[in-house]
């Protein structure tokens, strides 16, 4: 495939030129020889015009003797390279420049025919067979009382037109040649531009495809070809950068199923051999089904999550009541409240604040950050979830007094399986996972989730809707 493309641009480049040479030896070298035909029989005509309003009228007026003609236009012809003939209209030649005067013999153009020019004032041929070359013939009238009495001809051969123009067309093909050899720069420019960059996007992709995917492909250019190239490197890192997570994301999940097994296995076994007494075993077993309980909440997050990317989020978007929700879901959380003696407040705008999204899905998200929210919030705190309006968007704000969340893992908590060192202690159960399914949820609104959080203060987690500005009063 790589040799082909420069050999289709070789091959372009050769046919260009071959049509090149092809119109330069016929089309160009007839029009030379066309242009230099008509400006010989113009500048010959004007001089057999002159001769015929001159010499030859006063010959025919017979003021000027037949000699003093002839060696007056013999010194012309030499200086022309022609021959210069005086013909009556019937053919009969009076004088011609290229034999001596001979009053005795009559010589005839056998067939003259003075419409031969066919309306022009030349023609070419060998002139009624007076000629064994191809002459060019340019013929003057000579008028006397507006009656043609005779004709001056004058005769050049074509073979020095030929000349001519063969020398021009030499130069044309010199100039051929030269533009040929400069137009190599672009075959230059081709190679260093195009051709070169692209064997190395190829030579890149190859090691892409071959699993290689930190293969460095550089192209230094600002081009088309140098952003193709980036491109290409970027989607390469982007793939390498989503293996990487895969693999992160396998261990983590590897890890989590198989600490919660270990254990459960352990307690079994410890059951089994008689390790734990009958006694105890309500209270192992209790913990055995805690874990199983551990397990069943991380494979429905996983599926969850793995939904969401296969599909997308797929939103059935309605309008309801945000301010609704909030206190439904805060209801539902009264029985763990009760036992950490933690205190919900609602600060809620107006009587209803209608939204428009998927109610099901935001109830999910709700329910996270509030579990969230009680789960690293001590004993004997407040809650306060919020809801505010503005420029169209009602926004929603779940804040603690808990825990905190350290500065460096900010930004991280919304990654999978992430959970910070402060809160491994209060939450066993947790699975990392919460969050980031919280901030696909709101991602596929087009909204936002912010975190504003200080270690040892609290946390608040803030998330927009869209209004319905239709519904609302
Ligand atoms: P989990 O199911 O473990 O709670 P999440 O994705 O919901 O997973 O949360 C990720 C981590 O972010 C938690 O393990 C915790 O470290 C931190 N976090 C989330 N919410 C809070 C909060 N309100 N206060 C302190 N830390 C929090």
């Amino acid at each position: 495939m790589r040799k082909t493309l420069y050999l289709k641009f070789i091959l372009g480049y050769l046919i260009f030129f071959i049509f090149g040479f092809i119109i330069v030896a016929t089309f160009v070298s007839s029009m030379t020889v066309e242009h230099y035909k008509r400006e010989k029989a113009d500048s010959l005509y004007k001089e057999a015009t002159l001769i015929a309003n001159t010499y030859a009228t006063d010959l025919y007026n017979n003021e000027i003797s037949l000699e003093v003609v002839k060696s007056q236009l013999d010194a012309l012809s030499t200086y022309l390279t022609s021959e210069i003939w005086i013909i009556n209209p019937s053919g009969r030649i009076i004088m011609t420049t290229a034999a001596p005067l001979d009053v005795e013999h009559e010589t005839m153009v056998e067939n003259f025919d003075s419409t031969i020019t066919a309306g022009s004032f030349y023609t070419t041929g060998n002139f009624f067979g007076c000629f064994t070359e191809e002459m060019l013939s340019v013929f003057a009238p000579i008028t006397s009382n507006f009656k043609v009495k005779g004709y001056v001809v004058i005769h050049t051969a074509m073979s020095s037109i030929h000349a001519s123009s063969e020398s021009l067309l030499n130069i044309s093909y010199i100039m051929l040649v030269i533009f040929f050899l400069l137009s190599l720069i672009i075959l230059i420019f081709f190679t260093e531009m195009v051709y070169l960059p692209l064997r190395k996007i190829i030579q890149a992709t190859e090691q892409y495809a071959a699993g290689n995917m930190h293969y460095e492909l550089s192209v230094d250019s600002e081009d088309e070809i140098g952003y193709l190239a980036a491109s290409i490197s970027y989607m390469a890192g982007e793939v390498a950068r989503s293996e990487d997570n895969q693999k992160k994301f396998i261990a983590n999940v590897s890890h989590d199923f198989r600490s919660p097994l270990t254990s459960i296995k352990g307690y079994l076994e410890a059951m089994k051999d008689g390790t734990i007494p009958h006694e105890l075993y309500d209270k192992y077993i209790g913990i055995v089904l805690n874990e199983t309980d551990r397990l069943i909440k991380l494979t429905n997050s996983l599926l969850t999550l793995n939904n969401m990317n296969i599909k997308g989020v797929v939103l059935e978007k309605s309008s309801f009541d945000i301010n609704q929700v909030l206190r439904t879901t805060a209801a539902t959380f009264e029985g763990t409240c009760r036992e950490k003696r933690i205190r919900i407040e609602l600060v809620l705008t107006g009587e209803s604040l209608p939204v428009i999204a998927d109610k099901s899905k935001i109830e999910q998200v709700i329910y996270n950050l509030l579990d969230n929210a009680i789960k690293f919030s001590h004993s004997d705190s407040a809650i306060k979830l919020e809801t505010s309006e503005k420029h169209g968007k009602a926004f929603v704000s779940v804040k603690d007094s808990g825990i905190g969340i350290p500065k460096e893992s900010l930004k991280l908590i919304f990654d999978r399986f992430y959970k910070t060192d402060l809160s491994r202690g209060k939450d066993k159960k947790g699975t990392g996972l919460g969050l980031s399914i919280t901030k696909e949820i709101i991602q596929a609104h087009n909204e936002n989730i912010n975190v504003i959080s200080t270690e040892g203060v609290g946390s608040e987690f803030i998330f927009s809707l869209p209004v319905d500005e239709d519904e609302e009063e």
